[in-house]
């Protein structure tokens, strides 16, 4: 397998080729979060669907409030949910809760903190000319109006606007199925204490969160040892999903034997080398429309692996318009180095100030130190070279 090393956007640039369309699939609203839209979603009626008072406090004619403070009779009470008997005639009020609809007749709701109740059913209304409090019929959108575009990611609000147009399910970008699986003789489960020379697991818990903050589920298979029967076994089960992401046994170690079961099992590798620190050995190949994925097995390797190569995979396959987004512009406040002959990506800390995005380093002690990279929330795309504060570098964020 003497294939060269690639840089990071030609690895991207060929994984995004490789990556289908999935097509769509109706799913029910609770699965739809994080989805992507696709149809065009129209209002089945108005919204707001009637005249409805934004405030708790009395229902009334402008015209009766134009003097203050003024005298109102009340004729009926409306609580949300409740339908309106009567129009108001001039002299007349209604006391209307928040979300209930208005009166005919009423063209104002004056809270109830600005009136006192009299006896005898009347108010007293003391202050009025802000503004009407009233959410008027159609005024967020009109029955047969496009509300969500194809295309659109469906997050909570959009899960919210789909219920209040009467839909109960909805078209999105059918989302990858996704098997992640650790190697290594080393590894324990995260529950038990490291013996000797051992360490826990902690990819595959990565690679379960990645992949579900994505908006896609992926299955763990576990753990595969570092011998060819248990990891053909276990890579042939993930071979059977979408996309498979192995996570360590592709670099030069005796015990590296991933590559080659890649080989027996019919997977083209399309790269094995990425010019990028970390992340070097990350490995990519095909079967059939299938995406395999060798990732380096230092958490914080496979880690940026994932945010650089994965994700816009991910992200393409399952409709997205803009799977592999541009970088931020950020100006950077420290100064730092990047040596050797590989894009690095270094982990920093973005924050948006005054009109701009700052990026400051975040120090970590290297590829397996999720300690330091704990502290950071966006990757800095450097070529090797000396930065001064002030410069202007690239952020891919990492919080998406
Ligand atoms: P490898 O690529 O298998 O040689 O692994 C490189 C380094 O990553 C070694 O120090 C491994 O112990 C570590 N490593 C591999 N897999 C995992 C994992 N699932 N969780 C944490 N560390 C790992
Ligand atoms: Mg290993």
């Amino acid at each position: 397998m003497a294939l060269d090393m690639i840089a990071p956007d030609e690895a991207l640039e060929m994984v995004l080729a490789h990556a289908p369309l999935l097509g769509a699939e109706t799913v029910p609203l609770a699965e739809a979060l994080g989805g992507v839209l696709a149809e065009a979603v129209a209002a089945d009626i108005d919204l707001p669907p009637f005249d409805k008072s934004a405030m708790d406090g009395y229902a009334v004619r402008r015209d009766d409030v134009a003097r203050l403070p003024a005298e109102l009779a009340m004729i009926e009470e409306l609580p949300a949910g409740a339908a309106p008997t009567r129009a108001l005639a001039p002299g007349a009020c209604a006391k209307i809760m928040t979300g209930a609809p208005v009166p005919p007749g009423a063209d104002a709701v004056i809270p109830v903190e600005d009136t006192e109740p009299l006896p005898g059913g009347r108010v007293r209304i003391l202050r009025a000319g802000g503004r009407p409090n009233i959410c008027l019929r159609g005024e967020d959108t009109r029955r047969g109006a496009t509300v969500l575009e194809p295309g659109h990611v469906v997050g909570p609000a959009e899960i919210g606007l789909l219920a209040s147009v009467g839909r109960e399910r909805v078209a999105v970008g059918r989302r990858p199925r996704v098997a992640v699986l650790a190697t290594g003789d080393e590894l324990v489960p995260p529950g038990a204490v490291p013996g000797p020379g051992e360490i826990r697991n902690s990819n595959s818990s990565i690679l379960m969160a990645a992949c579900r903050r994505a908006g896609v589920l992926a299955d763990d298979l576990g753990v595969a040892r570092d011998n060819k029967a248990d990891l053909r076994a276990r890579i042939g089960e993930g071979l059977r999903r979408d996309v498979l992401l192995v996570s360590g046994g592709i670099s030069m170690g005796d015990w590296d034997l991933v590559p080659e079961v890649f080989d027996e099992l019919g997977v083209a590798v399309r790269f094995s080398k990425v010019k990028m620190k970390p992340g070097k050995p990350t490995l990519f190949g095909t079967r059939g429309e299938r995406l395999i994925f060798g990732l380096p097995g230092n958490p914080v390797s496979t880690l940026v692996a994932f945010r650089v190569l994965v994700w816009p995979a991910l992200r393409k396959m399952m409709g997205h318009p803009e799977p592999a987004p541009p970088p931020i512009e950020a100006v950077l406040t420290d100064k730092t180095s990047v040596r050797g002959d590989r894009m690095s990506f270094v982990p920093a800390s973005l924050r948006h100030q005054g009109d701009r995005w700052q990026a400051r380093t975040v120090e970590t002690r290297g590829s397996a130190d999720l300690v330091g990279f704990s502290r950071a929330n966006a990757l800095l795309a450097l070529e090797p070279g000396n930065y001064t504060p002030g410069t202007r570098v690239k952020a891919l964020p990492l919080e998406l």
